[in-house]
């Protein structure tokens, strides 16, 4: 990825609107019916944003990651679920321009740009999450093919997408167990089965699912990179660069969430004045916008290391922790300012509250984001 463009601004720009003038105003209302937004979703493929980290040689519209990661800030402003729907589509994206063969870049690329093929990642299971190693689908090779048999959980956009990126063990008995596991790209066909929409506290209309393969046959020139027990790597790679996508996610949250409540404190009076004027609100307000701008500095900071190729597994997960720490306590925030509103369907508030601690969840545990921080930090201060 490269500098922002004066046609990165644009695409931008272009999202910002799209978002105050046909998401924000019908976000909270198709959230509360259930409704799948694929109208909203048709559009953000028209302006390429299925193709953010494909390169222009494959029809993508790749942006750099300061661009990337205010994108994502932009949409979740809007609407979390929104941006969901090309959440994880981008993790499988970014697995197979970095990983994949020629030829499995020239027959899945140009159709993800383009939002043709949508999909996500299939890792979580319904007994490994953080612990990965611990996954028990498997891929066993037979001829030309991988016969895939096991159950994957939690898997967002798996009853609207047809493409997936699948972590399998092709050798279950290896020691240790990441030396085993492979990645895919899979296409849906017989044998693998949605089995079910999970219910979930919010990030509602963006569909998080469970799927079963029942001797799922994966063509071999699928596994991703053409060399087995390479997948463990390939998915810590991809979580690694959903890492600042989650954190803009959360940051996105949160500036909704404040920007809500301070308009709100201005209007609303109690014993004779704005609640903005009472001092507590006031010092609330202080946190909230000091803590927003800590993250949006700390995500573009990952991101502009990330733009000049250096590592940065540290600060985006630094910048992770942060900014989605920073969305589940500024949405409780601004429910306190909005008072009983804030607990109301009437007010946005309450999906960013229910929105928001899928971010603190999703793209790595902030455990996990610390335990990540820590290993780094003991790397950097070693004494010897
Ligand atoms: C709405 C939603 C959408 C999702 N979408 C996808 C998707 O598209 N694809 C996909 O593959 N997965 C997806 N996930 C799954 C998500 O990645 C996992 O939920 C997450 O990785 C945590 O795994 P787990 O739920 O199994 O929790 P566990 O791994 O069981 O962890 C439970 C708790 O223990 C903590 N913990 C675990 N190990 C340690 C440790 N070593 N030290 C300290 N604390 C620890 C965790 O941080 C957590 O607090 C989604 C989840 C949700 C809720």
């Amino acid at each position: 990825m490269t500098q922002a463009s004066e046609e990165q601004r644009l695409i931008l720009r272009t999202v910002r609107e799209f978002v105050d003038r046909e998401v924000i105003p019908v976000a909270s209302g198709m959230e509360h019916r259930g409704e799948y937004p694929f109208a909203l979703a048709n559009q953000m493929a028209q302006m390429g944003l299925f193709g953010l980290n494909i390169p222009e040689a494959f029809g993508g519209t790749e942006v750099d990651y300061v661009t990337f990661a205010r994108i994502f800030v932009e949409l979740s402003r809007g609407w979390l679920g929104l941006a969901g729907v090309i959440g994880t589509h981008l993790v499988l994206a970014d697995v197979v321009v970095k990983f994949g063969t020629e030829d499995q870049k020239r027959r899945f690329l140009p159709g993800l740009a383009t939002g043709e093929r949508r999909g996500g990642i299939c890792l979580s299971e319904p007994n490994a999450g953080t612990d990965l190693q611990n996954i028990s689908t498997t891929a066993m090779r037979d001829g030309n093919v991988y016969r895939v048999n096991g159950s994957k959980m939690w898997i967002t956009n798996a009853r609207y997408g047809n493409t997936f990126l699948l972590l399998a063990k092709t050798d279950p008995s290896a020691k240790p167990a990441h030396r085993g596991m492979s990645a895919f790209v899979i296409e849906k066909g017989p044998g693998l089965t949605v089995s079910r929409d999970i219910d979930k506290l919010g990030y509602k209309t963006v569909e998080t699912c469970e799927l079963h393969f029942q001797d799922f046959v994966v063509p071999a020139e699928n596994l991703i990179g053409g060399a087995e027990g390479q997948g463990f790597v390939h998915a810590m790679n991809g979580l690694e660069a959903e890492r600042l996508n989650v954190a803009a996610r959360g940051l996105g949250v949160a500036q909704a969430a404040f920007e809500e409540a301070i308009r709100y404190a201005q209007q609303r009076v109690t014993f004779g004045k704005p609640i903005a004027q009472h001092q507590l609100i006031q010092a609330k307000l202080a946190d909230m916008a000091t803590k927003i701008e800590a993250s949006r500095l700390l995500i573009e900071s990952a991101a502009e290391k990330k733009n000049r190729g250096e590592r940065c597994d540290m600060e985006a997960g630094m910048a992770k922790l942060f900014a989605t720490e920073t969305a589940a306590e500024v949405s409780f925030d601004a429910m306190r300012i909005l008072g009983g509103n804030g607990y109301s369907k009437d007010f946005p508030v309450e999906r960013y509250y229910r929105d928001a601690p899928l971010v603190v969840i999703g793209g790595g545990t902030n455990e996990l984001q610390r335990l990540i921080i820590a290993r780094r930090l003991l790397e950097k201060y070693a004494v010897s």
